[in-house]
């Protein structure tokens, strides 16, 4: 298979070849030649029908950007020798004017980034080599608008001829138009043009070029070859890249390859053609061959959504004899990659030529199909079924669709390709930037264009959703939509789009910036207004016991990736949950218990709050203790309801955390209010505030500070944990509660809470008489707790991992402020991922890492778990299974990725 037979990069070797004779390279190196380098080369080595060429690799790129944008001195003579294996393949010569070699030049990074980078077409041609290949084609039009295409590309990419800021239009374009107005006093298709009409228009943008960067257009073809070379790993830097790597978090030392090839014709008649196609349906994931084809084109107008393309089974029609050695090619792809496939293609003069093959993006609901259909096919094992799916996008399964009767009662106003599956509602904004703004304004936003384009990049991540009149599945929306999981209808051609007016005009009405349209992205719907979503039906299964729902293709997959999921992981996934409704969600998800009950939160709820304002307030020992026997009451129910849940399976509960003064009255309203209520003057509840207020809370009076200082708090605690246990013991339920106290930095803190929660489980053992079996443990989430883990692990029968607060101490670095810097510390690439969301391997994941050894140093058998959000994040729990935690906890709705993470970490650390 590609992947098993990769090899290191050869020293002082940059420049890879492919084609018929001798292949350098494979699919398994990707690093090096990037991905299409690599897919080019296993394609050539399956006998597939490649053009020839040669890659850049990864390397120079690295080189250029470390050395002033220069290149390693051997990469002309490799280079050189890249196109003499190329002319051999060909029979065609670089620069000939009888035979004239054109090629591509295409940027390919290790993973794909799809509109990212730049491309240019028909190099080599010139003044003498466009006569030649006139001739020898015979064809003097198709020679003239390879080289007007030619000028324009290279033009625009290499020389930076482009619109202005304040221009509407491209340069190129209006050339063309005046040219059109010039000689036929009218707008003509652009294959209206005669070839002197095309003779005249590269005299133009030559002189265009000469205008606007200063310089005469390239003639020499080496030098036209070196500079899209270096306009390539130019764009590596570009800001739309850019944009791209910090949202997929793609390092930017990675670098990108060139692939130079060469170029095959789509454009040469009714016979030829390009396309791009699936070996399956990307967005559904049904078995079918998927994809979009124009006839006398090149591959640059199927994806740049002008012309609007068609589907590929028509090609059966137009073209059957390419029609079904693309057939063959779809199977050989499938078989050899054993994944989908995503390949572009160029027919020329009948004959198939193959461009880049590489795994298809997939929506989430595809990867599951592809992975189920696969393992029934035997194509794959349950294991690889199990990796084939992105754990990162697992939740979009679980998103919403659209009501089912609101949908059925509502009208669409207009239809389009689904592109992008689940149901969007949102105010309409049209272009990026005032998406944005408005997203940043907390509304909810869709995305309407024409069609999008990379500049588009930063709208489409603040929209809910994305919505073009134009352009297909592989258009740029498609692509960026299903990988980013973003509900996206595209192509649907009623739209009116007016950038100037702001408007969408659409079955007799317009819509104007801020109005709401609702899009569903697996029927290609497009609806007026707000439509109510309705759960999808793996959450109408699980969670709402729907039973037709129970059914569906969806569900029953879901539900066998998830049993796959508990065969293969090593760690259990608990839940974060403080409500049993929230504690049966997370075990409907395959959640094991909970690893975090937050006991503040059960104390805001109706009257509880002021009796806990009450206690905060309380001036003696005994007030405070009159104030909490009101609370013990609610917190027992709570308990109790929360084992009832959880039926047998263990919850952590941690004691009272936060800072006092957030449960307190701030304004001077809710002080006489609350006053009022306790029978206190309002003076005396500001002063207490007063006196409360700490200049770095976080960092303050919290955590088991707060049990230390008030014991009888924990107390009360431990006795409603301790009662609740009880009496839902003695309805005949298995109770295991894990009682956990926060912040700890030092044994003796541990100690001083341990002592009283054995007291009071022995007091209320002996009341109730019952056999409790419970366990007390801590929070490792301070470097000094994680630094004394050996001396905390004397008295803890367990370490929960708080990420967040461990990360917040760990980096000196506020949960709750670094918003304000942490945006411009990704984008210089300080911290590649958000810390607080991804754990900090390197640095915070040392502490981790410590405490892991010296605790278990004590305890062999320490029960290690972690807590933070980061037990949601499918990169984080790769690097809790590597330290060998015993489970993750994660919110309800993130279990299903938890476990899907957790299934995987095991997986691949198996492999290796
Ligand atoms: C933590 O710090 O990671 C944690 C789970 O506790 P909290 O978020 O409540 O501080
Ligand atoms: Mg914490």
């Amino acid at each position: 298979m590609a992947k098993k037979n990769s090899a290191s990069a050869k020293k002082g070797k940059f420049v890879y070849l492919f084609g018929k004779g001798k292949t350098d390279g494979n699919g398994g190196m990707k690093p090096l030649l990037g991905g299409k380098g690599a897919g080019l080369a296993e394609m050539c080595r399956i006998s597939l029908p490649v053009p020839p060429g040669f890659t850049i690799t990864t390397e120079v790129c690295t080189y250029y950007y470390d050395h002033k944008r220069t290149y390693p001195p051997p990469l002309k003579a490799q280079m050189q020798a890249g196109l003499a294996s190329i002319e051999k393949q060909t029979g065609k010569k670089f620069g000939d004017v009888k035979n004239p070699l054109l090629v591509s030049v295409r940027s390919g990074a290790r993973d794909s980034m799809p509109g990212m980078m730049d491309t240019i077409l028909n190099l080599g041609l010139n003044d003498q080599t466009v006569e030649a290949l006139a001739k020898k084609t015979g064809n003097p039009r198709f020679a003239w608008d390879c080289y007007r295409r030619f000028v324009q590309m290279y033009g625009d990419v290499v020389l930076g001829v482009q619109k202005r800021p304040g221009e509407d239009h491209e340069p190129f374009e209006l050339v063309i138009e005046k040219l059109k107005h010039d000689r036929y006093h009218q707008d003509i298709e652009d294959t209206k043009l005669t070839p002197d009409d095309l003779k005249e228009l590269v005299v133009r943008f030559k002189k265009l070029v000469k205008d606007r960067a200063g310089k005469e257009f390239p003639a020499s073809p080496w030098d036209q070859l070196m500079g899209a070379v270096g306009a390539v790993f130019g764009s590596w830097m570009n800001d739309r890249a850019i944009v791209y790597r910090r949202k997929y978090n793609i390092p930017s030392e990675w670098g990108t390859a060139v692939n130079v090839q060469a170029m095959v014709y789509g454009n040469t008649g009714d016979q030829s053609g390009s396309g791009v196609a699936f070996t399956r349906n990307p967005a559904n994931g049904v078995k079918e061959f998927y994809g979009e084809f124009l006839i006398n084109a090149q591959g640059e107008d199927v994806v740049a959504g002008v012309r609007t393309p068609e589907p590929v089974a028509q090609l059966n029609k137009h073209l059957p004899k390419a029609y079904g050695e693309l057939e063959r090619i779809r199977q050989t792809l499938e078989k050899h990659f054993k994944d989908v496939q995503d390949f572009e293609f160029t027919i020329e003069d009948g004959t198939v030529y193959m461009l880049q093959t590489r795994n298809g993006k997939r929506t989430a609901m595809a990867a599951l199909k592809f992975s189920m259909d696969m393992f029934k096919e035997k194509l794959i094992d349950w294991k690889t079924a199990v990796m084939r799916n992105p754990a990162d996008q697992l939740d979009q399964l679980l998103a919403p669709v659209f009501d089912a009767t609101e949908a059925g009662k509502a009208k669409a106003i207009a239809t389009g390709l689904p592109a992008g599956p689940g149901a969007a509602s949102g105010q309409i904004y049209l272009n990026a930037d005032r998406a944005v703004a408005a997203a940043d304004r907390k509304e909810q936003v869709l995305l309407v264009r024409v069609e999008t384009s990379p500049e588009d990049l930063r709208g489409m991540i603040a929209a809910e959703g994305i919505l073009t009149a134009r352009g297909g599945v592989s258009s740029h929306a498609a692509l960026v939509a299903r990988q980013m999981g973003k509900v996206c209808v595209c192509g649907a051609s009623a739209l009116e789009v007016d950038y100037q007016a702001r408007t969408v005009k659409v079955d007799g009405k317009t819509y104007k910036e801020g109005d709401w349209l609702s899009i569903d992205g697996t029927a290609g719907k497009v609806y007026a207004g707000r439509l109510k979503t309705a759960s999808s039906e793996i959450v109408a299964g699980l969670i709402e016991g729907d039973e037709a729902a129970r059914r569906s293709e969806k569900f029953k997959s879901f539900q066998q990736l998830m049993k796959w999921c508990s065969d293969a992981t090593r760690m259990s996934v608990r839940t974060n949950a403080d409500t049993p409704e929230q504690t049966k969600n997370a075990i409907a998800f395959g959640a094991v218990g909970i690893g975090l009950c937050r006991t503040e939160h059960m104390f805001f709820e109706g009257d509880r709050i002021d009796a806990m304002r009450e206690m905060i307030l309380a001036e003696t020992v005994d007030a405070r203790k009159a104030a909490l026997a009101k609370l013990l009451p609610y917190q027992r129910d709570d308990f109790a309801g929360i084992f009832r849940a959880l039926d047998g399976y263990p919850a952590t509960i941690r004691f009272l955390d936060p800072p006092l003064h957030e449960f307190l009255p701030h304004t001077p309203e809710q002080q006489k209010d609350l006053g009022k209520k306790l029978g206190i003057p309002a003076e005396k509840i500001h002063t207490r505030v007063e006196q409360l207020h700490e200049f770095n809370p976080m960092l303050g009076f919290r955590g088991c500070r707060l049990g230390i200082d008030f014991p009888e708090i924990s107390e009360m605690q431990a006795r409603a944990v301790f009662e609740a246990a009880a009496i839902v013991q003695k309805e005949g339920k298995k109770v295991r509660p894990e009682i956990m106290i926060p912040l700890v930095g030092f044994k003796k803190e541990l100690d001083l809470q341990l002592e009283i929660v054995h007291r009071v489980a022995t007091e209320v053992q002996a009341e109730k008489k019952v056999k409790l079996s419970y366990m007390v443990g801590t929070m490792i989430e301070v470097p000094r707790g994680a630094l004394t883990a050996d001396e905390i692990a004397q008295s803890a029968e367990f370490f929960s991992f708080g990420t967040n607060d461990l990360t917040q101490t760990g980096l000196g670095m506020s949960r709750d402020d670094s918003g304000s810097f942490l945006p411009h510390y990704a984008e210089l690439e300080i911290v590649k991922k958000n810390p607080f969301a991804t754990i900090d391997s390197t640095g915070v994941g040392q502490l981790v890492e410590i405490a892991v050894k010296k605790g278990r140093s004590v305890k062999k058998d320490l029960k290690l778990g972690i807590c933070g959000e980061h037990g949601g994040d499918p990169d984080s729990i790769k690097f809790f299974e590597a330290v060998g935690l015993d489970y993750v906890s994660a919110s309800p709705f993130r279990v299903p990725v938890a476990r899907l993470a957790a299934a995987q970490a095991a997986l691949a650390k198996a492999k290796d």
